[in-house]
């Protein structure tokens, strides 16, 4: 089933997240979400997607009232694209982030690395 209201595939009739009951199945240009990460991340995604020609839709989790309590520079995105090309889209976020995923809590790895490889 399709949660109208998170955007996501839902298992059941019941969506885990809002609670909502759900009440159709998923459509061909229903959004799904496919990834949530931070904007640079995002961004790369998104690149990438526009060089496959897959539509998308990009949305900010932290609204600027959010960012100003948790103090946080680091806003974070979520992904969504029409379900007939989810799955492409799953494969380039496996591929994209499977590896880059573990260094995402140390925004300096990134550049350090940048900076040896230069010095090399
Ligand atoms: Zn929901």
């Amino acid at each position: 089933m399709y949660c109208e209201s998170c955007r996501r595939l839902v298992e059941g009739d019941r969506c885990p997240l809002c609670g909502k009951k759900c009440k159709r199945d998923v459509e061909a240009d229903d959004l799904i979400l496919v990834r949530s990460t931070s904007q640079i991340r995002a961004d790369m995604f998104c690149d990438v997607l526009q060089q496959n020609e897959i539509p998308y839709y990009k949305q900010s989790d932290i609204g600027a009232g959010m960012a100003m309590l948790t103090g946080l520079q680091m806003e974070s995105f979520s992904i969504f694209v029409p379900y007939s090309r989810y799955e492409e889209a799953k494969e380039i976020s496996d591929a994209l982030f499977s590896q880059a995923e573990e260094e995402e809590y140390d925004p300096e790895s990134d550049s350090s690395a940048e900076m040896e490889s230069e010095s090399d």
